[in-house]
């Protein structure tokens, strides 16, 4: 291989912009500086590129992950575009390297495969406008549950039926309302919504989110079926909400256009038959609402918490094929084998069939929202794709949690030996604490001598695995209201990992803020200790020089650091109080007003009236 030429004292070989270098999101300098080698049949050192980062005031090291913005700083320095790849892409690699690629299963499906579907349908909406109510009065409506006298629960999506030119037919509701649910899992690649439902109150009409819910709708490509609420109130314009709309795109029926606009009352349960004929009448109109029953499960995860008895529950929404008790799953990092499944009744289900939301039981951590989940022909698939994306997140997360220090803060901290960094693993119950206590973390502000590293963090017990990446990074796990399992709770004995529990976010930021500052490498301050005024100067062929004195302030100790100062000018500095005696006794230490003899080892350029100092170091408090 070929020595590169020479960049800024630096061999990188240089590009001319027009190549493009792709790099897995959590990729680091190394691999980096490996695809480049390859790209240019150059040798290329990670070091070299380490330096010409910390040119552009950027510091990583080799191995370290960086975020796509320091690597596209870089790749312009180099003369390269860098594209990180998206993790939904990387995500299919991973799928694919156990080949499983589910785009391409697809569009092997025939036609004679795929079989009517339900569609899935999510209500979206302004503040206040009805959505809670509305989902409520559409559940209610469902006969079937009424019979089935189960108690209805919150699994985050339920399935009515109705009855629809003389069939019965299903409709799947996604049961938490607004829009935040539904771009938070198209935002992670999911679209699990074929319709939407937009609420609109009749008393107060389009307001900020009802053209906020639309526009998502819209970008979404989804077809919408308007529902004018609250027609009961006085004051209701349905007339105005239907013409407001228009100006979005959304043109009544009976106007020319080809929205449904139905009048509700969510409160008084008017309208709601009629509000669901127009979400089949949409759906029948403008989509091909099929799939393929006959295969293994497909879907994705929309709700999932972690229940006191029954472990990780995840309400996934099936997709495609069926998905039945026993089958081996992986939902996002989460993998198991289905224990149980139970519908929004509380009802225990065999087999869930394409849109139908189920409750699972049985995974091992609890998924995300929006995290596609998937059966597989054996138990070890889903586990390995469950480690494999694990790896891939706590690289990421590596990146995302790396603190920047600036490149004069650098220097300094370089050149004092002073850059350390504390690791954290985060677990707790529910994910919105963790994620609190994480942007928490990351606010405290101290020297950047420290950095605050989050290595990893997640829902649910601390296990093995989380003790097994603290050794490894010498970090700190906290528990947010959880424990650790047995097996965790032996390893970090053993391992000695410090494992510290919350209940309350504050208390863990003021441990994790004290324990960063008591890393903070010390300063110190000179503080004069004691002043010793020179009466007479004792020679002595033995010991030198002893310096007869009083001491006018302070104490002088034996060992202290000293010097010499006369008539106000330093004549003998860096020196230490060798010998300490009162008449013949050594002591450690003479005060004030008190007579002593001192000798300041081989420094003998003593006269009567000198001063010796005494110095001592004091650590500076941090503010
Ligand atoms: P969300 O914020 O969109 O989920 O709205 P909610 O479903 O919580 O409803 C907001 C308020 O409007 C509540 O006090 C409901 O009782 C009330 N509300 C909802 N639908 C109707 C309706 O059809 N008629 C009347 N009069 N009030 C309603």
């Amino acid at each position: 291989m070929r020595e590169a030429p020479q960049l800024g004292g630096v061999s990188i070989p240089r590009g001319d912009g027009s190549r493009t270098i792709r790099l897995r999101r959590g990729a680091s300098i190394s691999d980096l500086a490996d695809k480049l080698e390859t790209l240019t049949n150059f040798s290329v050192q990670p070091g070299a590129l380490v330096t010409a980062l910390f040119h552009l005031g950027e510091m990583a090291t080799a191995t370290e992950s960086l975020d796509e913005a320091t690597f596209q700083i870089l790749g312009e320095e180099l003369g390269y575009k860098i594209q990180i790849v998206s993790p939904e892409d990387e995500d299919k690699e991973l799928l694919e390297g156990f080949g499983l690629d589910l785009e391409q299963e697809l569009e092997d499906e025939d036609d004679s495969d795929l079989e009517i579907r339900p569609p899935v349908v999510t209500v979206m909406g302004h503040v206040d406008h009805g959505k809670t109510k509305l989902l409520d009065a559409i559940r209610k409506a469902n006969v079937v549950a009424g019979e089935a006298g189960g108690i209805t629960q919150h699994i985050g999506a339920y399935q009515v039926w109705t009855e629809h030119d003389g069939i019965e037919r299903a409709i799947t509701f996604i049961d938490t309302p607004g829009h935040e649910a539904f771009t938070a899992m198209r935002a992670r690649g999911a679209q699990v919504t074929d319709l939407a439902i937009l609420v609109v109150a009749a008393d107060d009409g389009i307001m900020p989110q009802t053209v906020e819910a639309l526009n998502h709708a819209q970008a979404a490509g989804v077809p919408i079926v308007v529902a004018v609420n609250k027609v009961d109130k006085e004051g209701a314009n349905p007339a105005k909400v239907r013409q407001q709309l228009t100006e979005f795109g959304l043109v009544a029926e009976e106007y020319g256009g080809d929205t449904m606009f139905v009048d509700v009352s969510a409160l008084n349960n008017v309208g709601i038959d009629e509000l669901l004929d127009a979400v089949l009448l949409t759906a029948d109109a403008g989509l091909d609402l099929r799939a393929n029953p006959n295969k293994d499960a497909r879907g994705v995860a929309i709700e999932a918490k972690l229940d006191k008895g029954r472990g990780a529950v995840a309400t996934v929404l099936i997709q495609s094929g069926t998905l039945r008790v026993g089958d081996a799953i992986v939902a996002g990092t989460a993998y198991g084998r289905v224990r149980a499944m139970h519908d929004e009744n509380g009802e225990a289900v065999e087999e869930a069939a394409p849109s139908r939301p189920v409750q699972v039981q049985g995974l091992s951590s609890v998924p995300r929202a929006g995290d596609t989940f998937l059966v597989t022909e054996e138990d070890r698939t889903a586990r390995q794709i469950a480690e494999k994306r694990e790896a891939v997140e706590r690289n990421a997360q590596l990146a995302k949690a790396r603190k920047r220090i600036s490149l004069e803060d650098f220097t300094r901290a370089l050149e004092e030996g002073k850059v350390d960094s504390l690791n954290l693993i985060i677990k707790g119950d529910v994910s919105g604490a963790v994620e609190a206590l994480e942007e928490s973390l990351l606010k405290i502000e101290v020297d950047d001598s420290v950095q605050l590293r989050i290595l990893h963090r997640g829902v649910g017990a601390i296990t093995e695995s989380d003790i097994d990446l603290a050794t490894i990074d010498n970090a700190i796990v906290i528990g947010f209201n959880v424990r650790p399992d047995v097996k965790a709770r032996e390893r970090a004995a053993r391992e000695g990992i410090d494992v510290r529990f919350y209940s309350v976010i504050y208390s863990a930021l003021d441990d994790i803020e004290s324990s960063l500052k008591g890393m903070l490498k010390p300063e110190y301050e000179e503080v004069q200790s004691g002043v010793a005024e020179i009466r007479e100067v004792f020679r002595s062929s033995k010991f030198g020089n002893i310096a007869g004195v009083i001491v006018r302030s302070g104490t002088i100790t034996r060992n202290a650091k000293a010097r010499v100062i006369r008539d106000g000018v330093v004549v003998g500095d860096n020196l230490a109080i060798e010998s300490l005696r009162r008449f013949k006794d050594d002591v450690t230490e003479v005060k004030t007003d008190f007579e002593a003899g001192i000798g300041l080892g081989r420094f003998n350029d003593i006269q009567i009236g000198d001063e010796i100092e005494t110095i001592e170091l004091v650590e500076k408090p941090r503010g």
